[in-house]
């Protein structure tokens, strides 16, 4: 298999299953207990929190553990509003994942006021847009890093220090952007901040949320004290172990692997365009991740081309993962004003540093394979 899909989900590292193992097996002990079994636990815990907290340019105990990148954002976005009661005001973009769309949907509907930014045909945000949104009563701005459909980068430090100067909590989605770009919230002056271990060769099922010292949050579910608080519920241990030794890793791997990552997509797009001259590139080229193509193929029908691709053992996908299977475009293709007949031809592909070189040249020639019988048979499928 081919696979071209890491913008979905990553293979986890084969060194990120060693360090879970024993904790699946006889180091079961819960963290919070005050024995030996618990201790070994509580080890593992604090380790992993040491591991993401240098990953991400924060102190060990600004991090928080939870179930993924779904779990951080609406703990974040929710808490910021509970934190804050008299202010009903979220500002979001157009392109944001639909964990955060969802979600701000929902508030919508429970009385928030919500300002979706728009974007250009490149995907860019307007910043002076972004600036004028920002009001006395806004309780939280919430915005994807990184694109999971495009790989359009937001400009998040200059974003996070407007919302920080006019004291505004200020949420980054970077679960797409972990591992990909440099992250450091040293100098980065977000107040929270979301990551997911799968799309970082880690376990699913699993994630952080950063949260900046003095910012009081209140946790989502109510429960026990664990995660000081932060987080009730008894942590997936195992699972934290993998974030922690996923997150070592990508932070190793960089920027050499990245660089890698980023001569395989270039070379991929540059066979896509000799072999297919009327492909259209969706997302500025100059901003965007190091890993990430999407395209049309105009007069193709990409849920044909997916399948005919699968066939040939390459795993691509059409817009983003959760949205497959709807028969509506992209919310993120149609706010860059891409029409739905484009749309319906788009395909991503999305790169990883576990990818060897050979498959540029092995999915270039299904690519043209899967097309040219599309062509063929006339039925799209
Ligand atoms: C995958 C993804 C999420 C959701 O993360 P889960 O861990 O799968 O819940 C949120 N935002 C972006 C940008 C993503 O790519």
């Amino acid at each position: 298999m081919i696979y071209l899909d890491n913008n979905a989900t990553t293979a986890p590292d084969p060194r990120v299953g060693e360090a879970m193992l024993p904790l699946l097996g006889h180091e079961f002990g819960n963290p919070s207990s005050p024995h030996a079994a618990g201790r070994v636990a509580r080890g593992a815990l604090e380790r992993a929190r040491a591991q993401v907290g240098a990953f991400l340019g924060a102190k060990a105990d600004a991090v928080v553990f939870t179930s993924g990148g779904t779990e951080s954002i609406n703990t974040a976005v929710r808490g910021a509003l509970a934190a804050q009661p008299e202010k009903r005001h979220i500002v979001t973009s157009a392109i944001e994942h639909s964990a955060t769309k969802n979600l701000c949907q929902q508030l919508a509907r429970e009385g928030c006021e919500v300002t979706w930014l728009p974007v250009d045909s490149g995907g860019r945000l307007d910043y002076a847009a972004y600036l004028q949104a920002l009001r006395p009563d806004t309780a939280i701005v919430t915005m994807v890093w990184a694109n999971n459909e495009t790989g359009v980068l937001l400009p998040i430090e200059a974003m996070a220090r407007a919302a920080a100067e006019r004291r505004i909590v200020f949420h980054a989605d970077a679960v797409q952007a972990a591992g990909k770009v440099v992250i450091d919230l040293e100098t980065v002056p977000v107040h929270l901040l979301s990551v997911s271990a799968h799309k970082f060769h880690g376990p699913k099922g699993v994630g952080a949320l950063f949260v900046r010292s003095g910012l009081g949050l209140p946790p989502l579910l109510r429960g026990g004290g664990q995660e000081g608080g932060r987080r009730a519920g008894t942590e997936n241990v195992p699972g934290i172990a993998g974030l922690g030794v996923a997150a070592e890793l990508a932070g190793a791997a960089f920027p050499l692997e990245m660089a890698r990552v980023a001569g395989m997509r270039d070379a991929f797009e540059s066979g896509v365009r000799a072999r297919f001259p009327d492909a259209r590139f969706h997302g500025d080229p100059a901003c965007r991740l190091p890993n990430t193509t999407n395209f049309a193929l105009p007069g193709r029908d990409a849920q044909g081309l997916l399948a005919g691709l699968d066939r040939l053992g390459v795993a691509c996908s059409i817009g983003s993962a959760c949205t497959s299977g709807e028969v509506d475009a992209s919310h993120v293709l149609r706010a860059m004003g891409v029409g739905d007949e484009e749309a319906r031809s788009s395909l991503r592909f999305s790169f990883s540093r576990l990818n060897p070189g050979e498959d540029v040249q092995a999915a270039l020639a299904a690519l043209e394979q899967a097309a040219a019988r599309l062509r063929g048979d006339g039925l799209g499928h």
